[in-house]
């Protein structure tokens, strides 16, 4: 058995929208600053819900509701 060469995933690093979960695309038109990190959102809603309260969010300790 020769070792196996795993496949390298070089293609564009798909990004979380911290607010739903979803996967966004680097190219998203909504996106903010935030600590020096680019967050991208799926949409103007995700990203106004993001502004709102980005600490939440970003912990991953936001309440269930
Ligand atoms: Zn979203």
């Amino acid at each position: 058995m020769s070792s196996q060469s795993e496949a390298v995933n070089d293609s564009v690093t798909q990004l979380k929208d911290p607010v739903c979960g979803m996967q966004v695309s680097q190219d998203s038109e909504f996106h903010t600053v935030y600590n020096d990190q680019t967050l991208r959102f799926c949409s103007e809603h995700c990203l106004h819900k993001f502004k709102v309260d980005p600490d939440t969010y970003l912990t991953g300790t936001a309440p269930e509701h």
